[in-house]
């Protein structure tokens, strides 16, 4: 399990101990995968951002600042805050977005180079916006978890991928255009959808692991039951409803766990 520093709240070492309770197998932290990258690698992870939400990848070629870009905030995740945040961006694309397949590619050569077990599954945390291109509607979409081996799980996903109520969109948009701050709508919001650097982080975070280890277990993504810790919340409402509320698996996949 590779830590991200910038984002404090996911409390690696208690998730650490919640892999240990959940599943009885040997867990290690290691350090951010993205600190000591060299450069040609960085190179290729700035190749894989995304320009133009609507039309699939296509390797890009990074002039000098994005290069440059890349290689301070893989030193130094915490850079990627500088950066512009979702609600902020009048256009998304001014947001710094990756591919997660494809970074997942890259990640799993440096991985692989260091560690050739392959019976030892790779989870990597990162505060990069990492999304998927999907055919059914033409378009990428901010995505939390890559179940794969090595997994990526993306903090800012957990914020930015499950949408938030409909309501706030439409509130934050009215302010947007009379110029006005977002802040205001958000707390009529609070607590309703998380937040950068919110202190649930850490218990979202226990439902992602379980999703990429049961990915890795039995080669099965997601639950349909909204009361399950491995259901692939689309909604903000319906995360906070599974990973906390709830805050368990539905009972076939607690059978599964059990044997
Ligand atoms: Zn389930």
């Amino acid at each position: 399990m590779y830590d991200e520093p910038a984002v404090q709240e996911i409390q690696i070492s208690s998730l650490k101990n919640f892999l240990l309770e959940t599943f009885h197998a040997d867990v290690e932290i290691k350090k951010c995968v993205f600190n000591n990258l060299d450069g040609k690698t960085m190179e290729r992870i700035s190749g894989c951002r995304i320009f133009d939400p609507k039309m699939p990848f296509k390797k890009h070629l990074p002039n000098k600042q994005e290069i440059d870009f890349e290689k301070n905030v893989c030193k130094d995740t915490k850079l990627m805050e500088k950066t512009i945040m979702v609600e902020d961006a009048g256009r998304i694309e001014d947001v710094v977005m990756y591919d997660g397949f494809e970074v997942q590619n890259i990640i799993y050569n440096v991985i692989t180079e260091n560690d050739s077990n392959p019976n030892n599954l790779h989870i990597v945390f990162t505060n990069k916006l990492t999304c998927t291109y999907d055919t059914a509607d033409s378009r990428y979409h901010g995505r939390t978890v890559i179940c794969s081996n090595p997994a990526i799980i993306s903090t800012t996903g957990m914020i930015e991928a499950p949408a938030r109520p409909r309501e706030y969109y439409f509130e934050a948009m009215k302010c947007k255009t009379q110029g006005l701050d977002i802040q205001d709508v958000k707390k009529n919001y609070a607590g309703k959808f998380l937040d950068y650097h919110d202190k649930r982080l850490s218990k979202i975070a226990e439902g992602y692991l379980l999703q990429a280890v049961f990915y890795y277990m039995t080669g099965d993504v997601f639950c349909g039951s909204l009361d399950c810790r491995l259901n692939n919340a689309h909604w903000q409402k319906d995360l906070l409803h599974s990973q906390l509320k709830i805050g368990k698996l539905c009972n076939k996949h607690q059978a599964l766990l059990d044997n």
